[in-house]
């Protein structure tokens, strides 16, 4: 009964986290659909004698043995989450009943991957937790920030109901290896341009601001939520250093070499202007601040997807 559970595991972040819980000696259990995440991710850990992969779909119930519960299904780039509009919010609502109804039953503790995006387009700057947000609840984002701030209710009342240790991060704008370079988010998109000698697409005037992680100091935050019982958050994990996507493009062509050139497409309906976390709850529970540079996180990226290209092109 010492296994975690890691919903999403196949994903980006949920295959690094795998991989830290393996180092740490954990049973790990990985439960994907596939649906944006890939075996590509989890590869390495196949055969690991402490990891097992299921592939399951959380909207529909599952039984298993747990203590611990770290809940990241959910696609997470606005490409992905309005693929199917109506699966995202199911897998936000219902699946997250049956992640609750699963802890409940084995008394495990669960971490849920929350996001900035239940904040909206924010008029609170920095982004404290108390801020209860500015979300259009018809928005083609909708899907995703509502069905983000059901689970959180959901958790909550779990908490309050039937007593289910619950932890909330709320994860701002995170990158790193094992992105989908088909993903569509911002830094795939730019670096994958620049490596293919193509303009990078600036949606809008390049002006709208976000705070980008990197991924290894965010799963870093995930242990550190988990390993405390002083609060049940949420609590906001993410960068503080906030950068427009201007600057960020510029970032990309240093750090890539490249001389593309930029290209300006439309902002995408409720894309929101300005995103930036207040981190002073994670620095005071958690004791936890990020500590790689955007020029650091960005060089190790652009060698993954580097790689990537040559074994795809052989
Ligand atoms: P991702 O798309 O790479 O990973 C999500 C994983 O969940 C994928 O492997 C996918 O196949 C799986 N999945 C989706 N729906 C499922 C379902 N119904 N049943 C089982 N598996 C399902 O995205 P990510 O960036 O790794 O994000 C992980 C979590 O963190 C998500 O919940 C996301 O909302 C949250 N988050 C991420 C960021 C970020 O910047 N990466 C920011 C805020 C929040
Ligand atoms: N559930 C699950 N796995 C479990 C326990 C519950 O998938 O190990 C699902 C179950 O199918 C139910 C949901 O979680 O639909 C909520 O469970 P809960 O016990 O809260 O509700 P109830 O069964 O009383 O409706
Ligand atoms: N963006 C951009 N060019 C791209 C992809 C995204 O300028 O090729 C912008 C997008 O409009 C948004 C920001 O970059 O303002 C971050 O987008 P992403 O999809 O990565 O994340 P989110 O909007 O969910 O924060």
């Amino acid at each position: 009964m010492n296994s975690v559970l890691v919903t999403g595991g196949a994903g980006f972040l949920g295959s690094h986290l795998c991989d830290r819980l393996i180092e740490q000696g954990r049973e790990v259990i990985c439960l994907d659909n596939f649906f944006t995440g890939s075996k590509r991710n989890i590869a390495h850990l196949i055969g690991h004698p402490r990891f097992e992969l299921i592939r399951h779909d959380i909207v529909h119930p599952f039984y298993l043995e747990v203590s611990e519960i770290y809940n990241l299904a959910c696609p997470a780039s606005p490409v992905a989450y309005q693929y199917n509009p109506i699966k995202t919010i199911k897998t936000s609502s219902v699946g997250m009943v049956n992640v609750l109804g699963l802890a409940k039953r084995c008394r495990a503790k669960v971490l849920h991957a929350s996001t900035s995006e239940v904040y909206g387009d924010p008029d609170v700057h920095p982004q404290v937790e108390e801020y209860w947000g500015n979300v259009n609840p018809l928005g083609p984002r909708s899907c995703y920030d509502e069905g983000k701030r059901i689970a959180e209710s959901l958790c909550i009342n779990y908490h309050q109901a039937h007593q289910v240790p619950i932890r909330i991060v709320r994860i701002f704008n995170t990158y790193g290896p094992r992105m989908d370079p088909n993903d569509g988010r911002v830094i795939s998109n730019f670096i994958n341009q620049a490596l293919r000698g193509e303009p990078l697409t600036i949606y809008g005037d390049g002006q709208q601001t976000r705070s980008f992680c990197y991924v290894d100091d965010l799963i870093e935050g995930f242990l550190k939520m988990m390993d405390q019982d002083e609060t049940t958050g949420p609590i906001n994990l993410g960068n503080p250093i906030e950068n427009s996507m201007l600057e960020l493009a510029q970032a990309v062509l240093k750090s890539v070499n490249s001389g593309s050139e930029l290209v300006y497409e439309p902002l995408p309906t409720d894309d929101p202007k300005q995103r930036c976390p207040d981190i002073t709850k994670a620095r005071k529970f958690l004791d936890w601040e990020p500590g790689v540079s955007l020029q650091e996180g960005l060089a190790k990226t652009v060698e993954y997807y580097r790689n990537l290209m040559q074994q795809e092109s052989v």
